[in-house]
């Protein structure tokens, strides 16, 4: 990626810079990937909420993925339209839940049987019918990291498969309540397709057991988490949508006139971002050398919290012979380090650095720890 040096000279440091050309570009392949008139995207809002990233998904008409109230607010005033929202989380507040019936989001996906009691009374305390998909746990694992699988027995999420038929029958038998479909989200930074292949059979299995019980849905939804390649962005800019939408397409049976519903978050928006960093010293320890930047753990928590590691780059100074670093933030927690041992040309007080693919769950995991400031975002 070419970063505009120049402009960055003058701006305060650290801060997210999004490249907006390539946003719309990787926009443009999961459209064209997804092509198929019962195909629908909803962009997960968490991944970025930064309104300037908001501005492309919106025009390519997208809807939205949602997980909290506030970011059902922000998606109507980023000018989403309420019917193309779904609203997903374990642990839906009534203000939550009143707020997104007042809005008339498009869907609820419901995560458990007394959840599914609250937003029918709720809705009928309104006078309103809720729409709503019963999010499934279809117990597959996603061989992703353990706090980003979502799809197994032992994860919080979803339904499991031995509840599924008491609460499908109390959602229709539920005044207040319009079931249109299933509901799943087995993990994020899925790279092996293998898993949603698995996904679309234990669907087709669940569908016939339902249609067996003269049960049929007008939705599926099957959620998100393509992963894209954090080791090297810019031989994968933008993610394999091809093989992704494929396998729903092939493995999938839907019924007449049935929809398919997609929440994609990280691969939308992750390789369009950078967090552009000021490398404050240069300190020489006993084995090892540190950069210590002015971005931390508060800024980019996913190293942190994941372990996850982004793609270093020195940015002012590419030229120079290479180094090895320990680049770490400035913050009072040993696990506020970004990478150890990297291969660096050589830093120095004021070189700045490129943390790449940070796009997706960086500026939105932001906090004050610290008492720190929220990074600037520059597109
Ligand atoms: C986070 C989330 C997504 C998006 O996941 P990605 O891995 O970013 O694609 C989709 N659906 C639900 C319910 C989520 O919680």
């Amino acid at each position: 990626m070419k970063f505009p040096i120049d402009r960055f000279d003058s701006l305060k440091t650290p801060f997210y810079y999004y490249d907006l050309e390539l946003l719309r570009r990787t926009i443009a392949e999961a459209a064209r990937c997804a092509d198929d008139p019962r195909f629908h995207i909803h962009y997960a809002l968490k991944a970025n909420a930064n309104p300037l990233v908001l501005a492309p998904i919106r025009e390519a008409g997208w809807g939205i993925d949602c997980v909290s109230g506030n970011e059902v607010k922000a998606a109507v005033e980023n000018g989403f339209a309420p019917a193309s929202i779904v609203f997903a989380g374990v642990g839906k507040s009534d203000d939550e839940i009143n707020y997104a019936l007042s809005a008339g989001i498009g869907c609820f996906n419901v995560e458990s049987l007394p959840e599914l009691e609250v937003i029918s009374a709720l809705a009928s305390a309104r006078g309103v019918t809720a729409t709503v998909a019963l999010r499934v746990n279809p117990n597959i694992d996603a061989h992703t990291h353990r706090y980003i699988t979502t799809g197994l027995n032992e994860n919080k999420f979803g339904i499991d498969l031995r509840h599924l038929d008491e609460v499908v029958d109390r959602a229709l038998a539920l005044p207040a309540i319009a079931l249109s479909g299933l509901h799943f989200h087995i993990g994020s930074q899925l790279t092996d397709m293998e898993p949603y292949r698995m996904l679309c059979l234990k669907i087709n299995e669940l569908q016939e057991h339902f249609a067996g019980r003269g049960i049929t849905f007008d939705s599926i939804n099957v959620g998100g988490g393509l992963g894209i390649d954090y080791n090297d962005p810019d031989a994968h800019p933008v993610p394999d949508f091809k093989a992704y939408f494929d396998i729903f397409r092939d493995n999938l049976k839907l019924g007449d006139s049935q929809q398919l519903h997609f929440e994609l978050g990280r691969s939308v928006v992750a390789q369009c971002g950078s967090l552009i960093s000021r490398v404050l010293y240069v300190k020489h320890g006993v084995e090892k050398q540190f950069a210590i930047i002015d971005a931390g753990m508060s800024d980019l928590l996913r190293p942190a919290l994941y372990g996850a590691h982004h793609k270093i780059e020195n940015i002012s100074n590419p030229e120079l012979p290479v180094e090895t670093y320990d680049v770490v933030g400035p913050i009072c927690e040993s696990s506020d380090v970004f990478g150890t041992d990297e291969h660096l040309p050589r830093l120095q007080r004021g070189s700045l650095v490129a943390l790449r693919s940070a796009g997706a769950y960086g500026e939105t995991m932001a906090s004050r720890y610290n008492l720190r400031d929220l990074p600037g975002s520059v597109v």
